[in-house]
């Protein structure tokens, strides 16, 4: 799946100042706006498309990351995956189009009434994972502690706005009535009030409660990377939609292997008499051990790579490789016998280095094998 350029999307050119994307992006918005294409799929995706855009562009840090590494260095910058929910980009509209502009916008999507669905706030937890749990996938169970409607509570309807969530304001002036409305400020627009606020609940009806929580984390995550568990944050007062878990992903430093994306680095040291006579050798995997041979006269600094041995990606098919880092390991201390013998091969040609067969740079030979 190859992604559109984000300044295409905008149809800006590459040093247009923020004002200027924030203009494009709002003309891009209204028309492809979803109540005025409704049932039309391509006007939904271009949607979609301008507000990830935008999302990227229109904040410095991203966008520099964007301009020095495309679309995979700002990856999960819109949710997870780079996709934007609907809720995402409504809430991105209170920032272009003004705060009364924002909240109109939003309630009339797939609405009709003028009432506001109410979602509660999102939470954000972060998850510890084992790089075993990164290989395979994992299901995590999660004690979190949330709003939740308390129960017993009851609501009516609201008393200043009678159900409508909005305020209505007549104000004469020279060119006749004014109409203004807003949102209602004691329902908050949800229409209802509470009329039974049992103990212990807030003024919402809302009361903190702990609740296990399994959250499904697939393979290939990355430290940093954000899970959207929609509908777990907290609670929403008065039938409106709870907010999102927002799960962040934090990654536990394995003993022997190093991360680098899907490729995995071990460092393996053997004595120089194995890598002059050959010999075998073992090397950690995530899940189990594999055996590696290494061949008569290995240099040090020799890169073994055992093909689909890293880690998988979170989108994509297909897993990274373990690169092996051979070490010669020269001995600390020596035996008056060892030291005789190595004495005796002091002089020896063999064992005179011979700067043509010197290995290339580590970074060099990583470098090659992508290329
Ligand atoms: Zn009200």
């Amino acid at each position: 799946m190859s992604k559109r350029d984000y300044y295409e999307i905008l149809g800006v050119s590459r040093s247009a100042e923020t004002v200027e994307i924030k203009k494009a992006y709002r003309k891009l918005a209204l028309k492809y706006h979803p109540d005025k294409n409704p049932d039309d799929a391509t006007a939904e995706v271009r949607f979609k498309e301008a507000a990830e855009a935008y999302e990227v562009l229109s904040n410095p840090e991203k966008r520099q990351r964007y301009d020095r590494f495309g679309h995979e260095g700002v990856r999960g910058a819109g949710g997870f995956g780079g996709g934007m929910s609907m809720d995402d980009i409504f809430s991105q509209f209170g920032d272009i189009f003004g705060g009364a502009f924002g909240g109109g916008f939003r309630g009339g999507f797939g609405g009709g009434g003028r009432q506001r669905v109410i979602k509660g706030s999102n939470l954000r937890i972060k998850v510890k994972l084992e790089i075993i749990d990164i290989l395979k996938g994992t299901t995590k169970k999660i004690k979190v502690n949330k709003l939740v409607v308390a129960e017993g509570v009851e609501y009516r309807t609201c008393s200043t706005c009678h159900g409508s969530g909005q305020v209505t304001r007549i104000t004469n002036t020279i060119l006749g009535q004014m109409q203004t409305s807003s949102t209602c400020p004691r329902c908050h627009g949800s229409g209802k009030e509470l009329s039974k606020r049992p103990p212990g609940s807030n003024e919402q009806g809302l009361i903190r409660k702990e609740e296990v929580i399994s959250i499904d984390i697939p393979a290939g995550v990355e430290e940093g990377m954000q899970l959207n568990v929609r509908g777990k944050g907290n609670a929403a007062p008065a039938g409106g939609v709870p907010g999102d878990l927002l799960v962040v992903i934090e990654e536990l430093e394995h003993t022997h292997l190093k991360r680098n994306g899907q490729n995995l680095h071990y460092d393996l040291y053997v004595s120089f008499i194995d890598a002059a006579l050959g010999a075998s050798a073992e090397v950690p995997l995530v899940e189990g051990k594999a055996k590696i041979q290494i061949e008569a006269g290995t240099q040090s600094g020799k890169l073994v790579r055992l093909r689909g041995k890293g880690l998988p990606h979170v989108q994509a098919h297909g897993k990274g490789d373990l690169l092996v880092n051979i070490n010669l390991w020269t001995p600390q201390e020596l035996t008056k016998e060892e030291r005789k013998l190595l004495e005796g091969l002091r002089e020896s040609e063999n064992f005179q280095p011979q700067e043509d067969h010197s290995e290339k740079s580590f970074f060099q030979k990583v470098k090659e094998m992508f290329e």
